[in-house]
């Protein structure tokens, strides 16, 4: 990984066990905590998500026309900070009101994250296809696949794509409720089969949570995805976005944490993105930028 050894140098002297580490539950892979500043990182994956840039007016808290310098600016330092990959967990565009404003929209904000000097992974968000179609996305952006999976050293990184209404149909033209996400039976089938060849642990991405915890910003039948999870034994952490707030809290042994997102507040005081770094042991830890917190420590029950 690029640039890792200054930055563990710069960023990390001193700040000692902010770590995420999985505990030792029966049923799952047993996962040290890596001590700051005693171990070097082996790969890193950066975190963006909720950008919903649109060049229309700030409304509340949500200042979509700035996102564009956030987003400049998050790539800049990731670049610097050294990253493999990195990954927008959903909403990179807001509506516009018409197909034409969201695609140019769409490849504004596309550009500005292909200055990554790593690969990029998209999740797709409820406002990334509240007009375009899934397959109208990828043809405006780096995306390849509305759901998809990469390894970074010795851990699998599995996205899924629960834009889909109860009826099974995918999100599209304005024809679902943004608390209306679902993911498909087959989609399912494909998770565990991904989890079941993962060679080691698991880090799932979704842009609607799964945790549980607070309905409206769930996926409805989240219930199943849990219970796929907790059966495998291999899933340490699952990212999300789409409530737009620091969150991190831990369900059945497996730990659930939500990205802030860029868009909330104006400038670049208000900007956020972090990095998921993995260790050799394959412990993570989460370094927030701006307003993304770190996640602190958890302590390993039993
Ligand atoms: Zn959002
Ligand atoms: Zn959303």
């Amino acid at each position: 990984m690029p640039n890792s050894k200054t930055l563990t140098r710069r960023r990390f002297l001193g700040q000692a066990g902010l770590a995420l580490a999985g505990g030792c539950l029966a049923g799952r892979l047993p996962i040290a905590f890596a001590e700051g500043g005693s171990a070097e990182p082996v790969a890193g994956l950066g975190l963006i998500t909720d950008v919903h840039y649109a060049d229309i007016a700030t409304r509340g808290s949500r200042h979509y026309r700035d996102s564009l310098g956030k987003m400049r600016a998050a790539v800049t330092g990731l670049n610097e900070l050294g990253i493999d990959a990195a990954v927008v967990m959903g909403d990179l565009i807001d509506s516009a009101g018409d197909l034409e404003s969201e695609v140019r929209h769409l490849r504004t904000i596309d550009a500005e994250y292909a200055r990554l000097e790593a690969d990029r992974h998209y999740v797709l968000g409820n406002h990334c296809v509240h007009l375009l179609t899934k397959d109208e996305f990828i043809e405006n952006s780096g995306m390849t696949s509305p759901h998809s999976s990469f390894d970074l050293a010795g851990v699998r990184f599995i996205i899924l794509d629960s834009c889909f209404t109860s009826e099974g149909e995918p999100y599209q033209r304005g024809n679902f409720s943004w608390t209306d996400a679902n993911l498909p039976d087959d989609q399912l089938a494909w998770f565990e089969q991904q989890l079941d060849e993962a060679p080691g642990p698991a880090v799932v991405l979704t842009h609607q949570r799964i945790d549980g915890l607070e309905g409206p910003h769930n996926v409805r039948n989240g219930a199943a995805a849990r219970a796929i999870m907790e059966a495998s034994g291999k899933v340490m952490l699952v990212l999300s976005g789409h409530s737009h707030q620091n969150l991190h809290e831990q369900v059945n042994g497996i730990d659930y944490v939500v990205v802030r997102a860029m868009v909330e507040g104006a400038g670049g005081e208000n900007n956020s993105f972090g990095r998921l770094l993995v260790f050799e042991d394959h412990s993570l830890r989460l370094e927030g930028h701006v307003r993304q917190a770190d996640v602190e420590p958890i302590s390993a029950p039993g």
